[in-house]
């Protein structure tokens, strides 16, 4: 029996079907309204929610809304328990809720609050989804490029809470099982943090990444990681990240490295490209490219500092929305404070929950709902109508208070907004925007490769694709037209018979073969002046095991060979060169 809690009558629980979740038309959600402002941002919020429901499905759906009571106001009502234990379990129980900010008690046994919350609900992805809104001000030429959704590992790294204060008895255990056991070096009177990532954590974060990507038909998924320095954590990351793409979603992605070197750089339909990045390449890039990413999966610390950044390009995170969720629970929140010293005043953004709230009825499939308010919240603001913070930053602006910014939602929503249109809109231009991407990676494929941060690794990434071969019969003169017509300084020789040998046909060979042997190009094939055997090498060869091999071969070029030894391309000592030259050589 719950003491405070009561869930309203009418409303049914949503369930947990497998890995789906069922939601009636009349789901019980959970809130909890917050401390400091929270009760502002709360109240305006829930009348344009259950507006938009009501005005996208005439009443046939209907959210019933059960209070939960986290933060101050539970402390008030269960003798100064801040997280009451009937609170956590009607959040289990009702699957999806969403939050205002919480105040962390001060020497109230917690770290946070909402560390809390996660812990004991074990919700171990933050999802935070980051695009701009049109009228919203950014520091950014081109805002609307930006569109992520990224998803931080809540329950690892650093922040799992392992760590030894200089000083401290147990620091100093710590530090003599490091020097005296493990032979490690280190300052005097360090203080020590430890950062466990494991397969479990990493492979379930990004199997949550990945599944999203393929449900909101996503382009990528990226793993973010600064592997090149942590291998053994942020490295494992990523290695755990492809296997987890390879053993569990292979019918629905490929890697960077397959679009390049087996498609050209030609996504094929419907498939999700798994890349990933260096963790400090990736802030400029969100800043420079931020259209080449869609989905982001990081680990805990990363993500932290990866979401505010991200956010503070789009419109700060005054309306940043985030979740975070485990594979059965998922609790919405605003991601800023309670900032006191607005409480009660009726004054500041309400946007941050607002979209948290957009994003929990995108999640239970409202999709209409959602993008009603989506659609509305951006003529209100480019009609100039925003609350105190957006005001001082766009000049002409009226300012409004909390309630009248959700009235005059709610008032566009009632009539105003072509929904079809908005929705319509938004996909062409994402569709648009694939497609010039798509049409400058068949183009250059290096070039594009690399602008997009990533940088070549083997000699699938580097190989000039697609290369010409001729049947051995081919006459030397009907493959030297091929030649010049193709701008190309080589094709290879087909095998002559089942289980032959591939060759190849350079210049050289014409010239010092033919040309200079004073021989008709006519009445020579291609067989019979093609050097055999084919030195070759596979996709996934580094570039430092190709460079040997062309040394130790003494040759210039070598033709590239996928998984079924059919050729897909030619790399040659020049490309090695110049992409040496750019970037270093790979780790
Ligand atoms: P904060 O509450 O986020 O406020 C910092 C500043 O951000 C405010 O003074 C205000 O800037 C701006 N701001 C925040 N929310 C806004 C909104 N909805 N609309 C417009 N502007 C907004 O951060 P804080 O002062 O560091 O933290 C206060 C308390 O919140 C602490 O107890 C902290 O532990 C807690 N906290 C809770 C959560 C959470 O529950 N998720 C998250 C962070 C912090 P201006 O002064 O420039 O107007």
């Amino acid at each position: 029996m719950n003491q405070h809690i009561s869930y309203p009558e009418g409303g049914e629980k949503i369930k947990i079907d497998g890995d789906r979740i069922v939601v009636p038309d009349n789901p019980i959600l959970g809130y909890v309204e917050g401390d400091g402002i929270g009760p502002d941002i709360t109240a305006a919020c829930m009348r344009v929610w259950d507006a938009a429901v009501e005005q996208a499905y005439g009443g046939k759906r209907k959210v019933h809304w059960a209070e939960l009571f986290m933060g101050e106001k539970a402390a008030g009502l269960y003798d100064g328990d801040y997280f009451p234990e009937e609170t956590q379990r009607a959040l289990e129980d009702l699957v999806v809720s969403i939050k205002g900010p919480l105040t962390t008690p001060v020497g109230g046994g917690f770290r946070s609050l909402n560390v809390a919350l996660r812990q004991k609900l074990d919700l171990y992805a933050c999802v935070r989804p980051v695009r701009h809104y049109a009228g919203v001000p950014s520091p950014l030429k081109h805002p609307e490029d930006v569109d992520v959704v990224i998803f931080r590992e809540n329950t690892e790294d650093v922040y799992a809470g392992i760590e030894y204060q200089s000083g401290a008895e147990d620091n100093k255990k710590f530090a003599d099982f490091l020097k005296n056991e493990m032979g490690e070096t280190f300052w005097e009177d360090a203080g020590f943090g430890v950062k466990p990532i494991s397969p479990f954590g990493s492979k379930r974060l990004v199997r949550k990444a990945i599944q999203y990507a393929i449900d909101h038909n996503r382009e990528s998924v990226t793993l973010v990681h600064k592997g090149n320095i942590m291998k053994f954590t942020e490295g494992a990351f990523r290695t755990w990240g492809y296997e987890v793409a390879r053993d569990e979603f292979g019918e629905h992605t490929i890697t960077e490295e397959e679009l390049y070197s087996t498609y050209g750089g030609k996504r094929p339909e419907g498939k999700i490209v798994i890349k990933d990045r260096i963790a400090d390449i990736i802030f400029q890039l969100m800043l420079l490219r931020p259209n080449e990413f869609d989905v982001l999966a990081t680990m805990n610390l990363n993500g932290d500092y990866l979401s505010d950044a991200c956010a503070a390009e789009v419109g700060g995170i005054g309306i940043a929305p985030g979740a975070n969720m485990s594979d059965n629970v998922a609790v919405f929140e605003a991601t800023h404070g309670t900032a006191p010293k607005y409480a009660g005043q009726d004054k500041v953004n309400p946007g941050s929950l607002l979209f948290s709230g957009v994003m929990m009825l995108e999640y239970i499939g409202w999709q209409e709902a959602a993008d009603l308010i989506t659609a509305a919240y951006q003529k209100v603001v480019t009609n100039g109508i925003v609350t105190y913070d957006f005001a001082r930053q766009i000049e002409g602006a009226t300012e409004v208070k909390t309630s009248q910014f959700g009235d005059a939602i709610i008032d566009q929503m009632r009539g105003k907004v072509d929904l079809e249109k908005y929705q319509q809109q938004r996909e062409e231009a994402i569709e648009q925007e694939r497609k010039e991407r798509e049409e400058r990676r068949v183009k250059n494929p290096l070039e594009e490769m690399v602008a997009s941060g990533r940088i070549p690794h083997t000699v699938g990434d580097l190989m000039n694709p697609g290369p010409v071969s001729v049947p051995a019969s081919t006459t030397v003169e009907d493959a030297m037209h091929l030649m010049r017509e193709r701008r190309i300084s080589s094709v290879i020789c087909q095998p002559e018979s089942d289980g032959g040998e591939w060759g190849i046909m350079t210049q050289r060979d014409v010239l010092s073969r033919i040309v200079s042997a004073n021989r008709s190009p006519n009445s020579v094939k291609v067989g019979e002046v093609a050097t055999r055997p084919l030195v070759t090498v596979q996709v996934d060869m580094t570039l430092h095991d190709c460079a040997e091999k062309m040394s130790t071969g003494n040759i210039r070029r070598v033709v590239v060979m996928d998984a079924n030894n059919q050729p897909v391309g030619i790399i040659s000592d020049t490309d090695i060169f110049a992409s040496v030259e750019q970037f270093g050589l790979p780790e």
